[in-house]
């Protein structure tokens, strides 16, 4: 979804990358919040913690049923320096973006758009379904890619691994000794569980710091219960990890190398500096050919300026 970052939702100056590394478990409490006429449990980013490897951004949206159908969605907006991982559990989305990309997503489907230098997107509600339930995450670009060509992939089919109980769905990277075919610019997994009682004992790369994301139902780690809306950070240097569950629960697993750049995330754009993110804003506003256009019926999104101009 991404969308209308305020100044206020995401920090404005320059953060560390990377978590602490020590094997810990700390529940964050995410914050309900708005984006477009969709409500979002945004998880990440968290103070004090930026970044799960290159992962920087989480909005859990829905489960919402709107009043009409078609209503949902965002209009186009701009993005650079991050890729969009978009996942449904519910509902269908039309993918529209300045690279003539037209790609429906459905529930279990992979859409992945790598804004490098600048890309501009819009979802819309084919108001088909009567249920939206989805999350969508940034992953932070680096040097090495951040200011290359933008780039876009639907992935219908992504392998699905038998866990401990339950089983996952790859969306990034490797998990449970399967690949997925999305491209990755940095060393991070995302994958997809659906666990089932009395629990599973997950196993991860010590090497990787990693988060859970509950999106449907409650696990337990210890004598704490995780439920929506709350990212629940593992830390790193774990090679399993266990969870209990008295009910069946889809989690989000995400992780990754601590990101080894400072990042200045601002509205849509994942920077390095106020200067380029402003520049950024500024293009976008005056409709430079950076961004594209998005050919969407929906409203193309504003923002006012930055709070350091
Ligand atoms: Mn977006």
């Amino acid at each position: 979804m991404s969308g209308p970052v305020t100044t206020a939702d995401v920090p404005a100056t320059p953060g560390e990358g990377g978590g602490t590394g020590a094997p810990t478990v700390e529940l964050e409490p995410g914050r309900l919040t708005q984006v477009g006429s969709l409500p979002v449990r945004r998880v990440l980013p968290h103070r004090p913690r930026k970044t799960v490897g290159a992962w920087c951004f989480a909005d859990h949206m829905g489960p919402v049923t709107p009043e009409a159908p078609g209503t949902l969605g965002i209009g186009p907006h701009p993005h650079m320096g991050l890729q969009t991982v978009t996942w449904l559990i519910e509902g269908e989305l039309l993918h529209l973006d300045s690279l003539g990309s037209e790609q429906l997503i459905r529930p279990g489907q992979l859409n992945l758009m790598t804004a490098g230098h600048g890309v501009a997107h819009a979802e819309e509600d084919p108001g088909r379904a009567r249920t939206m339930h989805g999350i969508q995450l940034w992953l932070a670009q680096t040097e090495a890619t951040r200011n290359g060509e933008a780039a876009f992939e639907h992935h219908a089919e992504l392998p699905v691994v038998e866990l401990e109980g339950g089983e996952g769905t790859v969306l990034v990277g490797d998990y449970g000794g399967r690949e997925s075919p999305a491209r990755r610019d940095t060393e991070h997994v995302g994958a997809e569980l659906r666990l089932r009682p009395p629990g599973s004992a997950l196993s991860l790369r010590p090497d990787y710091e990693h988060a859970l994301i509950v999106l449907e139902g409650s696990v337990r780690v210890g004598d704490r219960v995780v439920e929506p809306g709350v990212l629940a950070s593992l830390g790193a240097g774990r090679d399993e990890f266990r969870l209990e569950l008295r009910e069946p629960a889809r989690a989000l697993l995400i992780g990754g190398v601590p990101f080894p750049e400072k990042l200045l995330m601002w509205w849509n754009f994942v920077a390095r500096t106020t200067e380029e993110a402003s520049e950024a804003r500024r293009q976008w506003a005056e409709r430079d050919e950076r961004f594209g256009s998005v050919p969407s019926r929906l409203e193309r999104i504003e923002v006012g300026k930055p709070p350091w101009e």
